[in-house]
């Protein structure tokens, strides 16, 4: 079936055709050229495209195949969507250990990305609650692969494979144990960076869960401000159960041009920082807003009109953190592009599963940039060369457009893990970082 494909960054936009999986115990499709499992599209670039070939949707295998309440222990298709395992689980008083930003990805791109979520610290990455999954590759051969048993390697180049070694049909994950539904919650109000590293360093022990949202405009004495959250699961008392939202709004069509722009960008920005007039807040709330705030607006990757939006997201290794950190974002301001939404936090030290994994000790800095033509590509490639020279990396889940030396350099066991490539799939991702 042929198909014009686009990310959820609605950039670039690549033909390709797309064939469906329903069915998990029979071999893939037959296909001509390459191809490249697909999840719920909510990586933001190209690594989830594959131009002039096929993508094969793994949506369609959406069972559970087995659930115990005692353990936690989830048996699944790689197509259900963590939003359907939290529908399953949560009530059972079981949750995600690692979880990213919004709950509409499937279990198989969770896994082709080592996703991770803002309890990094203290848990490390999605690929560290995997505990086996079947990988189906295109000469029809089935591989069994187990976290705790992996002499081949085929786990460690699953984990973090943005889907190059096969498509995994299923997947068994341990969940987390949770009281209900609730969290507790502070925001705290900060001026600078050494102030959010003071919070995170002092925060990482007592609370699961640390985030902050930066402005990334402020320059000169603002530049860093924002605002840290730290929260944990609450017990819950039945009379006190917090209500879950609604379905939300939903962004009913894509305007000729990006909402987000020079001139709305700033007094956003301003605003949202002084939103909270206490330095510190406390508040309790459902998870569902918590942890997936964005999935409250269906469709609003089309606020950046038709030209789409690159978000960049970056780690920068602990000793370069500080300088690299201030570096990036006095480019960003001084460019006057940027995002509503600049999310900065500290990963672990917990050493990911996957060969090309992203999650790495560091800090790390995701934002968001409207497409506006060669001027944007240019500001990226600045922070690229900010974060080389810090010894960071750029993440392939949000990227379109890193240079194959910044791939290289930030992922040097990508030479080992094209041994484990399906020699028919391929995307337009991994051509560009490596051809
Ligand atoms: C609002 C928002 C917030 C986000 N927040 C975070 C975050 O906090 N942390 C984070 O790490 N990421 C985050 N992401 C990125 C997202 O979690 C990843 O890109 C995720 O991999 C998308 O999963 P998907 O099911 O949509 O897969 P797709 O985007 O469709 O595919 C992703 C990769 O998985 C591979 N794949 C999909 N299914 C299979 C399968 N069955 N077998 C083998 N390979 C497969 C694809 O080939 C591709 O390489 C966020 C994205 C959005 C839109």
């Amino acid at each position: 079936m042929p198909g014009a494909g686009q990310s959820w960054g609605r950039y670039p936009r690549v033909a390709q055709g797309l064939t469906s999986l329903y069915d998990r115990q029979r071999p893939l499709p037959h296909f001509d050229g390459s191809a490249l499992p697909h999840g719920n599209g909510r990586s933001y670039g190209d690594s989830c495209l594959n131009p002039g070939g096929i993508l094969l949707h793994a949506r369609g295998l959406d069972r559970f195949i087995a659930f115990d309440p005692a353990t936690g222990v989830l048996h699944c298709e790689s197509g259900v969507t963590l939003a359907e395992i939290i529908d399953l689980a949560l009530p059972q008083g079981w949750f995600l250990p690692v979880t990213p930003g919004t709950r509409f990805v499937t279990v198989g791109g969770a896994i082709a990305n080592d996703v991770h979520g803002k309890n990094h610290h203290r848990t490390g990455s999605f690929g560290h609650h995997v505990r086996a999954f079947e990988l189906l590759r295109s000469d029809g051969s089935r591989r069994q692969c187990r976290a705790m048993d992996d002499p081949q390697g085929w786990f460690a180049a699953t984990v973090g494979g943005l889907g190059l070694t096969g498509v995994v049909t299923c997947a068994e994950l341990q969940l987390r144990r949770v009281p209900g539904a609730a969290m507790e919650a502070e925001s705290i109000r900060f001026g600078s960076l050494p102030e959010f590293f003071e919070l995170s360093a002092s925060s990482a022990d007592s609370h699961e869960y640390n985030v902050a949202w930066i402005d990334c405009l402020a320059s000169g004495r603002h530049r860093g401000r924002g605002h840290f959250t730290r929260a944990d699961h609450a017990p819950q008392r039945a009379e006190e159960r917090p209500r879950a939202p609604g379905r939300g709004l939903a962004m009913p069509l894509t305007p000729p041009f990006s909402l987000v722009n020079r001139f709305t960008l700033r007094p956003f920005n301003a605003l949202y920082y002084w939103r909270q007039p206490a330095r510190h807040k406390r508040f309790a709330t459902h998870l569902l807003p918590f942890f997936y705030p964005l999935d409250g607006i269906r469709e609003w990757n089309r606020m950046y009109g038709p030209a789409g939006f690159l978000q960049y997201q970056c780690v920068l290794p602990p000793g370069a953190a500080c300088t690299g950190v201030a570096a990036l974002l006095d480019e960003i301001s001084r460019s006057g592009s940027g995002s509503f939404l600049a999310v900065l936090k500290e990963f672990g030290n917990r050493p990911s599963p996957g060969l090309l994994s992203f999650a790495r000790p560091g800090t790390t800095l995701a934002l968001d940039f409207p497409n506006t033509g060669p001027d944007v590509f240019r500001l990226l490639d600045r922070l690229d060369r900010i974060v080389d020279e810090a010894g960071g990396a750029v993440y392939p889940a949000k990227d379109a457009r890193m240079s194959a030396t910044s791939f290289q350099r930030a992922y040097p066991r990508w030479r080992e893990f094209a041994d484990f490539i399906d020699p028919r799939f391929s995307s337009g991702f991994w051509r560009r970082v490596t051809e």
